[in-house]
């Protein structure tokens, strides 16, 4: 019988304390955060599910290039290495480096959107939507249906519904849709792929309409990966072959490489077009820096180029997909509402169907969040009402997973924490808001318990 259990692919070679605090000094630090994780300093932080951006931990090899990083200002050979790393699976022609995604929206927004332009996609990342609206751009959420039934086990729900694309197209007119996006995987939808059916589908529809085809490819190799399992006629495929057919729908890219480029800093911005890529390039020296280096070091080019290949490891991927599914199948058999079916970098818990006794107006998924943290220092984050105000359908918690940090052991601590919750979830209150910044306020908002939600006393009681 072959062995069945599958294991963490990397040992472990440099250790980091991680510190645990008391109940009491959590409910300290929540007060003064005004039940805002991002306002909690790391340090105590016991399980750090924040997000999976930067967080990931470098392999010896990463390192290794690392030492090899030229700090060349202008023609590094380490950009050299970066470019091809880029253009061997993303294959486009001209490859921008910058310093994290948002750095390429904003100057992909900049260069191809004016005031009262349309933009859809499957869903925007609340950067992208923020760098869209910023230029005075309309940003359109497209999602299939089945993306907003948290339960509903549809195997792409991070598809775009391409009727409703055709619809907008018709109704808003061409000439005001300068581009088109797909967001791989769908990041704010649950961490769902997108399948290379929907890609293509999307792409003809781009193509009958002159209309550029843009990825935001943040989680290009876990997409692959999933197309690989679920879509018929992907199982033979290495995932460096079908990221590369995904691509190649694309007429270009946006990037975090503190995603899928196993990395702790970094992007980049991606075009077949020249013309584009010379206006990009302008805007890069104004803010970023020269075109071969884009706000990043040497070294940081050295550790995405590696990276982006580690990314694609078939082994590794294998137990990323696993690892963040055996989260989810843990708590969602006890009951707890997640989106279904688990997505590849994070579980998002349903946190309306979790705290069914809160409205959307108190926050649910951002008291549900300080609540995991009260109870087992688990850091997690609101994706929902405070994240997108009016736009939120679902009030979601999401649980990231730092790429090849944490241990089984780690995951298994978390869902007893989870479940300690989900035990007494009446009790949890809801939250109002006390102090919003005009934008991106789910960074800096800060709360204090609601006066009439829930039937529980004071937040302090547990
Ligand atoms: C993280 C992310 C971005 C923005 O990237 P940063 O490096 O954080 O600026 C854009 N889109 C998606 C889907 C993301 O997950």
């Amino acid at each position: 019988m072959a062995i069945k259990t599958i294991i963490e692919p990397f040992r472990i070679k440099t250790v980091e304390p991680i510190r645990k605090t008391t109940r009491k000094q959590r409910e300290a630090l929540l007060e003064e955060a005004g039940y805002n994780l991002f306002l909690v300093p790391a340090e105590y932080i016991l399980i750090d599910l924040l997000t999976d951006s930067g967080t990931n931990a470098m392999s010896t090899e990463q390192w290794a290039a690392m030492m090899r990083g030229d700090e060349s200002y202008a023609g590094s050979p380490s950009f050299t290495r970066f470019r091809d790393a880029v253009q061997s699976i993303f294959g486009f022609r001209h490859v921008i480096p910058t310093h994290q995604g948002r750095a390429a929206e904003r100057i992909l927004f900049t260069v191809m959107c004016k005031k009262g332009d349309v933009v859809p996609n499957n869903t925007h990342f609340d950067t992208t939507r923020a760098n869209c609206e910023f230029v005075g751009a309309e940003a359109v959420d497209l999602p299939v249906p089945e993306a907003l039934a948290p339960a509903s086990p549809h195997p792409f729900k991070g598809n775009l519904d391409t009727a409703r694309l055709r619809e907008l197209i018709a109704r808003v007119g061409r000439e005001r849709i300068p581009l088109v996006m797909l967001t791989l995987t769908n990041n704010s939808g649950g961490g769902q792929p997108v399948s290379m059916a929907n890609i293509r589908e999307v792409k003809q529809i781009c193509r009958e309409q002159g209309i550029p085809l843009y990825l935001d490819a943040c989680r290009f190799a876990e997409n692959a990966y999933f197309i690989k399992l679920r879509e018929p006629g992907y199982a033979h495929k290495t995932p460096r072959e079908i990221a590369r057919e995904m691509f190649s729908y694309a007429d270009g890219c946006t990037m975090s490489a503190k995603k899928d480029g196993l990395a702790n800093i970094g992007g980049f911005l991606c075009t077949n077009d020249d013309a584009l890529a010379q206006q990009e390039k302008d805007l890069l020296i104004l803010t970023e820096g020269f075109p071969t280096y884009g706000g990043l070091a040497g070294r940081d080019l050295e550790a995405i180029a590696v990276g982006l290949n580690e990314a694609l490891d078939e082994e590794y991927l294998h137990y990323r997909i696993v690892s963040t599914a055996y989260l989810g199948e843990h708590i969602a058999r006890e009951g707890v509402p997640i989106v279904q079916p688990p997505g590849g970098h994070a579980i998002y818990i349903d946190a309306r169907a979790f705290l069914p006794h809160i409205p959307p107006s108190q926050f649910p998924g951002v008291a549900l969040a300080a609540e995991l943290y009260r109870e087992g220092g688990v850091r997690s984050v609101e994706i929902g009402t405070l994240m997108f105000g009016e736009h939120a359908t679902m009030d979601l918690v999401r649980l990231a997973i730092p790429r090849r940090v944490y241990t089984q052991s780690h995951i298994d601590y978390v869902v007893e924490v989870v479940l300690e919750v989900w035990n007494r979830r009446e009790q949890v209150r809801g939250l109002e808001l006390t102090y919003q910044a005009p934008f991106l306020r789910h960074f800096t908002a800060r709360f204090r318990p609601a006066e009439a939600a829930g039937p529980a006393g004071p937040a302090s009681a547990s």
